[in-house]
């Protein structure tokens, strides 16, 4: 299960910026989290509530709001959205892409 490495990851990120932002509680995180990470949402869930249990980001609600795995095709050069890794262009049938979007995981904001 990687989703505990990278929620830990997350997590001290989190608790590094609250702290810079002198929060004392942190109520919500929103995290984008691209297709291409291949995240369980429920594990994530879980994995923040343990990690953050005794922490000042305890108890606090976590949104994820996942991003579409993007692709553009550099024998077209149009884009498509990657589904399932299958990376081929749908118009020309080239698998010669780049992903463009998709691979990110990172928190947006979070309320204090
Ligand atoms: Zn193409």
């Amino acid at each position: 299960m990687h989703e505990a490495a990278l929620t830990q990851g997350l997590v001290n990120i989190l608790l590094k910026e609250a702290a810079r932002h002198q929060v004392r509680s942190i109520t919500l995180v929103r995290l984008k989290v691209g297709r291409m990470k291949a995240v369980e949402p429920q594990a994530l869930v879980f994995c923040f509530g343990a990690f953050t249990e005794g922490t000042l980001a305890e108890g606090a609600e976590l949104i994820i709001e996942p991003v579409p795995a993007v692709a553009t095709c550099r024998g077209c050069g149009g884009d498509f959205e990657v589904i399932k890794f299958h990376f081929q262009c749908p118009r020309c049938q080239s698998r010669d892409v780049v992903l463009i979007q998709g691979d990110e995981l990172y928190i947006e904001s979070f309320d204090a």
